[in-house]
């Protein structure tokens, strides 16, 4: 393959002194969980998203569980969410023993369609998970003023999407709740698995701490059921060198995308669909999304010429077989399902090379005009 999805080798380049420098410090120190690394990444990134707390977990998947339990969501509620997404967002439902439910999306942004909420909502609904996809953020003000109404509480699943804003609001500034996921490939990336809660709520954030840590307080005194998810010290350390780059590298990300819708739309205006940022978003890319027809073939055809692309998702989880009791069936979803046919993302990534995606466009164009 001559381009990847992802590069993250000249990142490292760029900044491993500073990263080897306070590994070193951290593994000298002999403080390796919940320490002062960990503390700082909490604080910065909890300013960062304009809310009062962070806490550190184990992974995006575990921010979601734990944020859930902390809001109070459990066995027997019914949370609503977009079924256009990763498996984490509704596994992480199911694994605090409520049912998801599954609205179709927005086919403009692929995010979960606020006016598809309400009908969703029964007695047992607690809460809303609105997943923030491709880095671009769910209409915050319609789902929060539904849950408002309804007195739901709403998740921000923000694992793509740190350092999005909605009218000049942060992830995290709407909802009860975001979480971040430091998984390698997000846009701030540990070398490792890492994540994050956010909140305002500070009986929520009081909870998600005991949670992380076996819902533990005072220690070895249980209470509530937790578990074992925090980010480590090394991992954290890492994400302290990278996370001062984190703007920088989003408005790469941008101009990266305005390129390529610029390049895209001046050949293909009319076969493709290029991604939309809606009117008041600050979209962070975290993926370069188009719709196509003839998906597949696209995708075989830029293989064979060396352009690696990726589904994200050729199966929603409506459909998922795990999730076959739920009693979805095909066609229930018709946008989701939709996009799950035409979605291809393309490259992305801020230190992508202008000829790289030259070549990219070169070969799409090529493919459509064979
Ligand atoms: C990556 C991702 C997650 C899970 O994060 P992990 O850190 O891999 O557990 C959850 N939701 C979405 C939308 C994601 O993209």
């Amino acid at each position: 393959m001559k381009i990847q999805m992802l590069d993250l080798s000249e990142q490292y380049l760029s900044m491993k002194d500073e990263v080897i420098a306070k590994l070193d410090e951290v593994m000298s120190s002999s403080q390796f969980i919940l320490g002062s690394n960990v503390k700082q990444l909490e604080s910065d990134v909890a300013k960062y998203s304009n809310v009062a707390h962070g806490i550190g977990v184990g992974n995006g998947s575990d921010a979601i569980h734990i944020a859930l339990q902390a809001a109070g969501v459990e066995t027997g509620d019914e949370v609503i969410t977009t079924a256009f997404t990763f498996f984490a967002t509704g596994g992480a439902i199911a694994r605090a023993g409520a049912t998801p439910v599954y609205v179709d999306i927005d086919p403009v942004t692929f995010n979960i369609n606020p006016s598809k909420i309400e009908e969703a909502i029964t007695e047992k609904t607690k809460a809303i998970i609105s997943v923030h996809l491709y880095g671009q953020m769910a209409d915050m003000e319609a789902i929060k003023s539904i849950a408002d109404k309804h007195n739901l509480v709403v998740i921000e699943d923000a694992a793509q999407a740190i350092g999005a804003k909605q009218k000049g609001k942060s992830v995290g500034e709407l909802g009860t709740a975001a979480t971040y996921s430091f998984f390698p490939t997000k846009n701030l990336g540990a070398y490792g698995d890492g994540g994050m809660i956010v909140t305002d709520d500070s009986d929520l954030a009081e909870k998600a701490s005991v949670i992380r840590v076996h819902g533990s307080k005072p220690k070895y005194y249980h209470h509530v059921l937790g578990y074992n998810s925090r980010l480590d010290e090394l991992q954290a350390a890492i994400l302290n060198v990278k996370f001062p780059h984190l703007d920088k590298w989003s408005n790469s990300r941008r101009e990266r995308a305005a390129y390529y819708t610029e390049k895209l739309n001046e050949k293909l205006g009319d076969v493709i669909q290029t991604p939309v940022e809606k009117e008041g978003n600050h979209h962070v890319f975290h993926q370069y999304t188009l719709r196509v027809p003839d998906r597949d073939e696209l995708q075989n055809y830029l293989k064979v010429q060396g352009v690696a692309t990726m589904v994200y998702y050729p199966m929603p989880l409506h459909v998922q077989p795990v999730f076959k009791e739920l009693g979805y069936k095909e066609g229930d979803l018709p946008e989701t399902e939709k996009a799950a046919e035409e979605a291809i993302s393309l490259p992305m990534y801020p230190e992508l090379k202008r000829k790289d995606q030259d070549f990219v466009i070169e070969k799409i164009v090529e493919f459509y005009s064979n």
